[in-house]
């Protein structure tokens, strides 16, 4: 097993999730089974609790953990799927040694940072790699060389060299390298000095990499390698860049990939590179452009929302062609002109939420978007406000809502089911996770997924209420999808809406958008951006 460990100096936030994901990509692209884990220095257990609007979007893997979405990246850069221990957090590893403390696992010990801490995290490192069978686990690192918070991490990865030898280890340290307009230079002072701090910590970094605005010359990096004790070719710049999926690219160009093999001791492989040569051509060059309103809560931080956004952007490679967003404020929504608000777009999506803010705009938003004939994509909370919408306004139920947004609702069309209320006072009220789906034949989203049974990933506490169900099928609208099983654990629960009478509408009480991959897209975001490319034409 080789580990590659990659930290990050100067300022947070450089991208090394990205760094992370493309050199998985890298050896992805030699044809080695790769695994990456992220370490989260803060002491939450877990993602789940944080919120979207300061870390961005929760990730969810296939086994219902609540992740920090550079999982998300890695999955999709490496196409592979992870686990709950591919997010390692402060929180985690005190839990379990305290845990074994009081079981009396370290008997007659005093249980101290070092070794058991570190002990503790090094175990967790080598399980996950072992368990994925994996050739090579690249381990991140967050946060910032010099936090308080990383020491015991920092230790633990040192320690790997000493424990696994030399070619089976591998750091690389990513910095920033500010560039001054005026002067016109590019300053590396501070990588110096974020290299000294690694290594006042005992880690002598094998490679450098230079985050810019702009790619760093030759004379810089080598002075970079000069100042920060590393050979000169393995000093790599990675400036700013229009699309990440040219990042991977840009490094193998300066030769990362082959650099890294030799380090490890690997034999030279030729990269298969070919579907991101074609995934970045796509991007930049474009057959077609097609604009999609997403009307959310969370508009100002559109990381809240980065798996959509991706699973979007792999859609619209898959039809050729760029997929522009419109950020549509769900609570201007409200009281707003939506006339002006869809003017300019050709499709609509409502996607996940939590809270009542923004609701009723939300529910407008469908509104509109039934009655125009304009695709609309309903993800999660979106499926949701779609059939409080429907519910309200075509089957005559006043007053219909989500239990969530009104508890008192005359018609609950949303609502707990009685099982979540069991499991609520445990504290595990979520469905989170892969759950299968079983599609109706004939449907639309049976002609998009092309097959009978799939599973996605869900997050979400409530569900269309089965009381309603049938009433709401007499008013026409269309169950599509229902959670397959045994009667009372969940079965029949409805997983996806549509209508007849409308080029594409769909709602999906899951979040597909956690599986698509660039080189395997979501179904049905293809499918909907598709449908918006044809309302577009249709409308010149
Ligand atoms: N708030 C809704 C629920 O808990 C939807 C959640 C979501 O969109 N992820 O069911």
């Amino acid at each position: 097993m080789k580990y590659v460990f990659v930290t990050g100096g100067v300022v947070s936030s450089l991208g090394k999730g990205i760094l992370t994901s493309s050199l998985g990509a890298l050896l992805r692209a030699r044809g080695y089974r790769v695994t990456a884990i992220k370490i989260d220095p803060y002491v939450n257990v877990d993602a789940g609790t944080m919120r979207p609007y300061e870390h961005g979007e929760v990730f969810v893997t296939g086994d219902g953990a609540e992740t920090d979405l550079d999982i998300g990246h890695y999955e999709r850069f490496l196409d592979v799927d992870l686990s709950r221990g591919n997010n390692l957090t402060t929180g985690q590893v005190y839990l379990s040694v305290i845990q074994k403390e009081r079981r009396g696992e370290y008997l007659s010990q005093t249980v101290q940072v070092i070794p058991h801490i570190t002990d503790e995290i090094k175990e967790r490192i080598r399980k996950v790699a072992r368990e994925q069978e994996a050739e090579i686990a690249v381990v991140e690192v967050g946060g910032t060389v010099g936090d308080i918070e990383s020491l015991p991490f920092l230790e633990a990865i040192r320690q790997f060299r000493f424990d696994e030898g030399e070619e089976n280890t591998l750091y690389l340290h990513l910095t920033l390298v500010p560039y001054l307009e005026t002067s016109e230079e590019f300053k590396t002072k501070p990588t110096q000095h974020s290299v000294a701090t690694l290594r006042g910590v005992g880690i002598q970094p094998d490679m450098v990499v230079l985050r810019s605005v702009k790619p760093v010359p030759e004379e810089v990096r080598k002075k970079v390698a000069l100042f920060t004790n590393v050979r000169p070719g393995h000093v790599f710049s990675s400036p700013n860049v229009e699309h990440l999926y040219e990042v991977p690219l840009l490094l193998e160009e300066q030769g990362l990939g082959r650099a890294v093999e030799r380090a490890l001791g690997l034999e030279a492989v030729f990269p298969n590179l070919t579907f991101w040569q074609e995934a970045v051509r796509v991007l930049k060059h474009p057959e077609r452009t097609v604009r999609i309103a997403i009307a959310g809560k969370y508009v100002k931080m559109p990381d809240a929302y980065l798996s959509l956004l991706e699973a979007l952007k792999h859609a619209g490679i898959k039809n050729r062609a760029r997929v522009e967003v419109k950020w549509v404020d769900a609570e201007g929504l409200e009281n707003g002109d939506l006339e002006e608000a869809f003017r300019d777009v050709s499709g609509i999506l409502v996607p996940g939420g939590f809270g009542v803010r923004g609701i009723e705009g939300k529910i407008r938003a469908v509104q509109f978007a039934r009655e125009r004939k304009i695709p609309f994509l309903g993800i999660c909370l979106g499926l949701q406000v779609a059939v409080i919408e429907f519910a309200r306004n075509v089957a005559g139920l006043k007053g219909a809502n989500s239990t969530e947004f009104d508890p008192y609702t005359p018609h609950p069309v949303i609502d707990l089911m009685p099982e979540q209320l069991e499991v609520e006072g445990l504290g595990g009220t979520m469905r989170l996770g892969d759950w299968p789906m079983r599609i109706q034949e004939g449907t639309l989203l049976h002609r998009l997924y092309g097959k009978g049974e799939v599973k996605e990933r869900h997050r979400h506490r409530y569900e269309v209420n089965p009381a309603y169900v049938e009433a709401l099928e007499r008013a026409g609208l269309t169950v599509s999808g229902v959670t397959p099983g045994m009667a009372g654990r969940g079965a029949g629960l409805v997983e996806a809406i549509e209508l007849r009478d409308h080029p594409f509408f769909l709602g999906l009480q899951s979040h597909p958008e956690f599986k698509s991959r660039p080189m395997r897209p979501s179904p049905p975001f293809v499918g909907f951006v598709e449908a918006a490319l044809a309302h577009e034409a249709s409308l010149r």
